[in-house]
């Protein structure tokens, strides 16, 4: 008997939910994305991170980093508008809707500082990553009150919980029940299957991915994308839902049963919307 507890999103329930350009929509009022992510060993990240959010419909991302990170955002993505910070503060950044925080951060005093500077501020902050290293060292960063997404793999929320990985690989869906329920936050709980948990909300599970998935830099560009519906107004249960949706989707365009590079699925996005959704 299906669980009532478990739901699985549809195409259709992405044709509702996904949010479209209106006629009187410009590009801050259609969700400005900030990104807080990569570092000098892990410059990819940033650029994916961007890349997910460029491509999920984000009015506008502004992308802030150190020097390193800051030159591979400005060469990959002249759409993009960064800011080199000199000191790990948001005071300089513009205005945005919702953060990304944490894909190739780093874990030093410099990240800890910057993530507590970006979820001090009061808007969603999506946490992945290095971001989820630091909060499971620290977890009075998570005292906040807007919305917060996590979107651990199996390794990351087991640092977060204290549970093992492999416990958690045997019973996803109650770990990340659990999960949302001891942080107060949305739970993205990612590997074969994704599974997104928030209290009092049946669990979704999605399956459109494809294993090609499995390759570095994929998860970052998740975070980008679910960042950028986050901006666009989503809640955090429908952003990671949809997200794990189109993603998978994207894998399997960018795939289609060869090889596939992170950066691959960023581009596929706007098929994988285009697919689920009927008019603009
Ligand atoms: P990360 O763990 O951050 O590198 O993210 C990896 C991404 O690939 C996540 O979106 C996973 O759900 C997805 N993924 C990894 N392995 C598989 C798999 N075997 N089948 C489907 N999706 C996968
Ligand atoms: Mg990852």
């Amino acid at each position: 008997l299906p669980d009532p507890d478990v739901a699985a999103l549809t195409g259709a329930d992405l044709d509702v939910l996904l949010p479209r350009p209106r006629n009187e929509s410009d590009k801050y009022r259609r969700g400005v994305v900030g990104v807080a992510a990569g570092s000098d060993l892990f410059t990819g990240a940033a650029v994916l991170a961007v890349g997910g959010a460029l491509r999920g419909g984000a009015g506008m991302v502004r992308y802030a980093g150190r020097a390193a990170p800051v030159a591979q955002v400005r060469s990959h993505w002249p759409e993009a508008v960064v800011t080199q910070l000199d000191a790990p503060s948001i005071d300089r950044v513009g205005r945005v809707q919702a953060w990304v925080l944490g894909p190739g951060l780093g874990t030093d005093d410099w990240a800890h500082e910057l993530a507590a500077a970006v979820l001090a501020s009061d808007v969603p902050v999506l946490i992945d990553a290095d971001g989820l290293t630091l909060v499971a060292k620290d977890r009075t960063l998570l005292r906040r009150a807007a919305p917060v997404l996590i979107t651990p793999h199996a390794g990351e929320l087991s640092r977060l919980i204290g549970a093992g990985r492999d416990a958690i690989e045997a019973a996803r869906l109650d770990h990340a029940r659990r999960a949302a329920a001891e942080l107060g936050v949305t739970v993205l709980l990612k590997g074969s299957t994704t599974v997104v948990a928030e209290d009092s909300r049946p669990v979704r599970v999605n399956t459109t991915g494809t294993s090609w998935l499995a390759t570095g830099g994929t998860g970052d560009v998740l975070a980008g994308l679910a960042g950028a519906l986050l901006a666009q107004g989503l809640s955090c249960y429908d952003a990671a839902s949809c997200a794990a949706y189109l993603h998978g989707v994207a894998g399997r365009l960018a795939a289609d049963g060869a090889p596939l590079a992170a950066g691959d699925v960023a581009s596929a996005l706007p098929a994988a919307i285009r697919a689920v959704t009927s008019t603009n």
